[in-house]
């Protein structure tokens, strides 16, 4: 295969890391005879730096003839001013934006080795693999609001809407994504109390008896998901919900594993490229140092291989080689709990010896 791939290094420790995701894919490529053009274009507060602008337009255009996008983190302490008319964060939502991506992937799965570092105790988490799908450009974040004095009274207001085709391509989406897994999907929604929490659920429903009829679909409401997720992780495979539920739900789930440092996220749309990226952030306190996880990036770079260049067995290749860096106990600081421990590259060193071996 020949594909055209875009890396968005951005601030702090995202070149350090975006580095070790370069290599990565190199070694991919020769492994598994692909050509992968890599390209690398500004984004962030060093775009701000270099040009003004957070979201320049070649790295846009760039993004929009690529096969698949993979980004660092963007922000730091240089760009934090809130009054300041360009941020970082702003080149992050712009390209989500302009790439029309309406689903986020977020895998929460616990390493054996890690699970420790978890929260919560061995017995509940350990085996947990859940794979949520988060609407990601509709819903309240993108209603109607405003704010004034009604009758007197200071008071502000936010509109929740979802349409049926917004609900079906999200679902249809998590569906496929089950059958390749454990078969089941969970859809999380308010529908006790929510109209567009009820059009969702009437959505899914009809959605996973029609098409998707040997999918175990369940129903759960958030509030009952929110327990769930703490008390019995292991029981859920995909889980679908909307916009607001799955920007709380999914930072309560990347608890489980105990670990930044190990999470990956995907973004993708109907078409055209997918944008790839640690969930993690730019973490200031770290960059330079050569200490930072590259894991989660190259995680990351897994979730590229597999959903927007359809490379199964090479992103297979890449996770387990982080299973098996993971099994013979190496450890970057985040991770260590007092063992020895190995900076970036060396980590990244001995992923690529597991790759080749
Ligand atoms: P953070 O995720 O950057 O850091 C939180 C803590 O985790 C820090 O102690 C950091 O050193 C550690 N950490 C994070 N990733 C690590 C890794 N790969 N290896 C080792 N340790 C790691 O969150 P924060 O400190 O709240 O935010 C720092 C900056 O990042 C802010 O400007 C924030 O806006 C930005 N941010 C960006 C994104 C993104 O680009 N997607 C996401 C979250 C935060």
């Amino acid at each position: 295969m020949e594909a055209k791939i875009v890396l968005l290094p951005g601030d702090g420790i995202g070149p350090e890391i975006i580095n070790q995701a370069e290599r990565v894919l190199e070694q991919i490529a020769a492994r598994f005879g692909h050509r992968f053009h890599l390209e690398r274009h500004l984004i962030g507060g060093i775009a701000i730096d270099q040009t003004g602008s957070p979201l320049p337009p070649e790295t846009v255009a760039a993004c929009h003839t690529s096969s698949a996008v993979l980004l660092g983190a963007v922000g730091g302490p240089k760009w934090d001013d809130p009054n300041a008319a360009v941020r970082p964060e702003q080149g992050l939502l712009g390209i989500r934006k302009e790439l029309q991506l309406f689903a986020n992937l977020r895998p929460i799965v616990t390493f054996a080795e890690l699970v420790d570092a978890s929260p919560l105790k061995r017995d509940v988490v350990e085996g947990t693999d859940i794979l949520f799908f988060r609407e990601l450009t509709g819903g309240i974040y993108f209603g109607d609001s405003g704010s004034g004095v009604v009758d007197g009274v200071e008071s502000a207001f936010q509109t929740m809407a979802y349409s049926v085709p917004e609900v079906e391509r999200i679902v249809r989406l998590a569906a496929e994504a089950a059958k390749g897994r454990r078969n089941h999907l969970v859809s999380v929604d308010k529908a006790n109390v929510l109209e567009p929490s009820r059009l969702w659920r009437r959505v899914a429903q009809r959605v996973m008896s029609e098409e998707f009829p040997e999918v175990r679909f369940e129903v759960l409401l958030v509030d009952a998901m929110a327990m769930h997720l703490i008390s019995r992780p292991r029981d859920f495979d995909v889980v679908v919900t909307s916009n607001l539920f799955g920007d709380i739900l999914t930072d309560e789930a990347s608890m489980l594993p105990g670990s930044l440092g190990m999470l990956p996220s995907a973004s993708v749309g109907s078409a055209g490229p997918g944008l790839f990226e640690p969930i993690h952030g730019s973490a200031p306190d770290i960059a330079g140092k050569g200490i930072a996880n590259p894991l989660a990036t190259l995680l990351a770079s897994a979730m590229m291989l597999r959903y927007s260049l359809h490379l199964e067995t090479e992103a297979v290749a890449v996770e387990t080689a982080v299973r098996d860096v993971l099994a013979a106990g190496l450890r970057t600081a985040d991770i260590a709990r007092g063992a020895t421990t190995v900076n970036t590259v060396q980590m990244t060193d001995a992923v690529l010896a597991k790759l080749t071996a």
